[in-house]
């Protein structure tokens, strides 16, 4: 893809890998991990698949710098200073929170992929989504063409990219038979989530089987609203030229394991961090990775899978957070 648009070499490592759980779930249910961890674009995550259509469409619009926004320790804003200095554009990053006294985690690798960090001293991501667009439009009267990708890559150019991550699993569990019960992933800004249904309704009219996917939200805002999560699926789809529709039917949201909000851990979390740890050697995080396989666990403990039935967990990144000093679990 990146290639008809002016990026030499795809950004993401693709297909990244599906991984089999040594052990059962709580339940009996396999587990089978999709390392987007292993995306490789500056320590991997998810984004890197959502930066590969992005940064694709800001050159093909002749952009000449990349500005995005997240919060202190984003893993989007990490990816997108790797995927800068892959292409040789400038990146200017809106973060929220005070400037630090010494750069830890994220932060070090986005400040070491040469980007430039704008500590914005502030959380509300109205706000920093203002602070960005001022910051383009200064960029703007400087003379530059800046491309301003919003919070998460989440647009319905970068959730295409998990419409495509979608078949990607498909295609493995193919080669594998196994039927799989639900795709279970942590949602923020709700691209990825998005993606992943624009890709499940295209497969379901292709006539192929279709596991049912499941966000577990680790913030309270875009990523526990249905609607909007709905509509961005809409709008990817009609970007990738299809008529269909997402059914509101398809689109389940767990909002329980947020605990008290966004970057805040929590105990489920910090346990399923080291259940996975100590289980398969993956490595999860406190804001978004482990949040979302403590939802999984909780289900698994619920009841909702069993023995004979197997589950996929998206493992969407995040390890460069555990490198702070409230990082680790
Ligand atoms: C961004 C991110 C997510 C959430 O993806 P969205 O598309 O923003 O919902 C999940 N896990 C990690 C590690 C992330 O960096």
């Amino acid at each position: 893809m990146g290639q008809d648009h002016g990026i030499d070499s795809p950004l993401a490592l693709l297909p990244t890998p599906l991984d089999p759980c040594p052990v059962p779930l709580p339940g009996g249910a396999a587990l089978l991990v999709k390392r987007d961890d292993l995306t490789g674009l500056g320590l991997g995550g998810n984004k890197a698949r959502k930066l590969d259509a992005l940064c694709a469409d800001a050159l093909a619009r002749g952009c000449d710098v990349l500005v995005t926004v997240g919060g202190a320790q984003s893993n989007h804003c990490r990816m997108t200073a790797a995927a800068g200095a892959r292409l040789g554009l400038p990146v200017h990053l809106v973060l929220g929170g005070p400037a630090p006294g010494a750069l830890h985690g994220n932060q070090l690798l986005m400040d070491l992929f040469g980007a430039h960090l704008h500590h914005a001293g502030i959380h509300d991501w109205g706000a920093l989504a203002a602070r960005s667009e001022a910051l383009v439009a200064e960029l703007r009267r400087e003379g530059r063409n800046p491309a301003l990708i919003p919070i998460g890559g989440s647009t319905p150019i970068g959730a295409s990219a998990f419409a495509a991550a979608y078949e990607e699993l498909l295609d493995q569990l193919d080669a594998l038979a196994t039927p799989v019960a639900a795709v279970v992933h942590t949602s923020s800004s709700g691209g990825t989530h998005a993606g992943l249904l624009a890709g499940q309704a295209l497969a379901r009219a292709a006539g192929r089987a279709a596991p049912p996917v499941l966000a577990v939200a680790v913030a309270k805002d875009i990523a526990l609203d249905v609607r909007y999560v709905t509509d961005l699926a809409d709008q990817t789809l009609a970007h990738l030229g299809s008529h269909l529709r997402v059914d509101p039917a398809d689109v389940e949201v767990d909002g329980g394991w947020v605990g008290e909000g966004y970057e805040v851990p929590t105990p489920e979390g910090d346990d399923a961090i080291r259940w996975a740890a100590r289980h398969g050697g993956w490595v999860l995080d406190r804001t978004y990775s482990g949040k979302g396989f403590s939802g999984l666990l909780g289900h698994a403990r619920a009841g909702r899978w069993c023995t004979g039935d197997t589950v996929v967990f998206w493992h969407t990144g995040g390890t460069p957070a555990l490198f702070t000093p409230d990082g680790a679990p």
